[in-house]
């Protein structure tokens, strides 16, 4: 299960107290730790010895603060590879620190590269505005950022390692969490429902909130630095992915912070490939920002098109005490409302339950680990009421016309129907020998299988003119997909390409799936496309 690539880093981590030469200063010691909730829902304390220094550089070029030449150590046991420094002179003053959101969720707009792709010329714009190299460069990545993706998501923590390798980015690596200024400790380390009474539980501080505290405490420290070194022609901006981040930075003292929307609008007309790659979350912001209303006021006003998720805790609960039952979605080859998950029935035998249309399948997207709930007998399925025994088309041009009619009239979401007991979930398998099968809905996701889909736009209707807002949907080339919401400028130019989309979130609100653009993978039909 570990990867390969995490290795040296955590070996060099390991081996770091012993390779320090005597000369360097005690280093502080100090106990970390943490209570850990297991996939299985057990909670284990884990026990971390760490080892906190002054001597970490701050990786600006001849930085008189500070020691240097004890930094390569330092380096290697973040990163295992020599460090690259920051410029001197980075764009528009700025050197650019995210949040741990945004290296997560804003990966394809951090790592495009501005200098590889041409600026769209810009019509009466003095031409020195044009960017000279690159938008996201000089990029401080904290060390608390980089655990943090490296828990949630081994394929982002890759390519943010391979952006610290590329020399020409300038993104490095300060190690926050092992430099005694900018250490900070959890404010109690009880676990949640230890706590004796509810105040005692309100002073637990949670590992997001440690870690939210620890980067905004980071930013504090790099601005103090270069106060110190009198650099008044530089600043250290915060990048957050989106107003909540940004107001949750805020709340822990950061003072100098943009979303990434914000932080993209002056390079947009040079750049609109760089607005595409926008993850949903900041890209919906955009619009809604754009038309004068603010996200969450937008959000309040639009009414919930599915059913709430269970909380996880809930759902691990269902599925132990058998009220709820686990497995992973597949949907029909040929249509994504008809899908199927194999549950374990009385003695171990593998049983398929039924999942049809939008409701039931409640947001979950192929190769999703959902929870579901059986529905009452009733509305048990026999085979031949399946999508499929009646044909594909008929049902497609069904669901086509319906969906014209959710999308004048959405319906309200109804009450949570009566669970399928356990004496009657023992019945499944007696049924599904009567050639009945039974039926579930979707009431909460375990874990997402998202990955990014090779589809098209869908051409406006009878000749409709092309969406002023951008946003638009993507028809993937599986059909076990759905289509999938993004908000493009290059509506145009991509109608006749083959694209590459990731999905970012599907709020209840939505019918669709939000997603944003990847890249082009050429025009459709071409062979060397398909
Ligand atoms: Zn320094």
């Amino acid at each position: 299960m570990a990867p390969a690539a995490a290795a040296p880093a955590s070996v060099a981590a390991s081996q770091e107290p012993h390779d320090l030469p005597h000369t360097e200063p005690q280093p502080l010691w100090c106990l970390d730790e943490r209570n850990v909730a297991t996939r299985r829902g057990k909670i284990v304390r884990k026990v971390r010895e760490r080892y906190l220094r002054d001597d970490l550089s701050c990786s600006l070029p001849l930085c008189s603060l500070c020691v240097v030449e004890s930094d390569t150590s330092a380096a290697t046991h973040v990163l295992g590879t020599t460090k690259a420094v920051l410029s001197e002179t980075p764009r528009s003053g700025v050197y650019l620190l995210p949040s741990m959101e945004t290296v997560l969720k804003q990966m394809d707009v951090l790592e495009f590269s501005t200098k590889q792709h041409k600026p769209k010329a810009t019509d009466g714009a003095p031409e020195d505005a044009a960017v000279q190299g690159e938008v996201f460069a000089d990029v401080v990545v904290l060390e608390t950022v980089w655990e943090f993706v490296k828990r949630q998501d081994l394929g982002v923590y890759n390519r943010l390692r391979a952006l610290l390798m590329n020399a020409d980015r300038r993104f490095v690596v300060f190690a926050n969490e092992h430099h005694r200024a900018s250490f900070v400790q959890k404010t109690r380390t009880l676990p949640v429902g230890y706590a004796d009474d509810e105040a005692d539980q309100q002073e637990v501080e949670s590992e997001q909130e440690r870690n939210r505290r620890a980067v905004a405490t980071a930013w504090a420290w790099y601005a103090a630095h270069l106060k110190e070194l009198e650099r008044r022609d530089v600043r250290v901006l915060f990048l957050a992915n989106d107003a909540e981040d940004l107001a949750n930075a805020e709340r822990h003292g950061v003072k100098d912070g943009v979303t990434i929307a914000e932080f993209l609008r002056p390079v947009a007309t040079q750049f609109p490939e760089l607005q595409d790659l926008l993850a949903a979350s900041a890209a919906e912001e955009k619009e809604l920002t754009a038309e004068g209303v603010s996200s969450s006021a937008g959000r309040g006003k639009k009414s919930q098109l599915y059913p709430a998720h269970l909380p996880t805790a809930e759902l691990l609960a269902g599925i132990k005490n058998k009220r709820l039952f686990q497995g992973t979605i597949r949907c029909n080859r040929d249509h994504w409302l008809e899908c199927h998950v194999l549950i374990h029935g009385a003695g171990g035998v593998k049983l398929p339950v039924l999942l049809q249309g939008r409701e039931h399948i409640n947001r979950a997207i192929d190769g999703d680990l959902v929870a579901i709930q059986l529905l009452p007998k009733s509305q048990w399925k026999k085979p031949s009421d399946s999508f499929a025994a009646n044909g594909t088309a008929a049902t497609e041009e069904a669901d086509q016309d319906k969906e014209e009619e959710e999308a004048q009239q959405p319906e309200p979401v109804g009450v949570a129907e009566p669970t399928v007991s356990l004496e009657q979930a023992a019945l499944v398998q007696s049924d599904a020998a009567q050639h009945v099968k039974p039926a579930g809905r979707v009431v909460g996701i375990i874990q997402r299988n998202w990955r990014k889909f090779c589809g098209s736009l869908e051409p406006p209707r009878d000749g409709a003119s092309l969406s002023a807002s951008g946003s638009c949907l993507v028809v993937p080339v599986d059909r076990k997909v759905p289509k999938i919401k993004i908000q493009t400028r290059q509506q145009e130019t991509l109608m006749d390409k083959r694209l590459l989309v990731a999905i970012d979130s599907w709020p209840a609100d939505s019918k669709f799936p939000l997603g944003h653009y990847v890249r082009t993978l050429g025009v459709i039909g071409d062979k060397e496309t398909e």
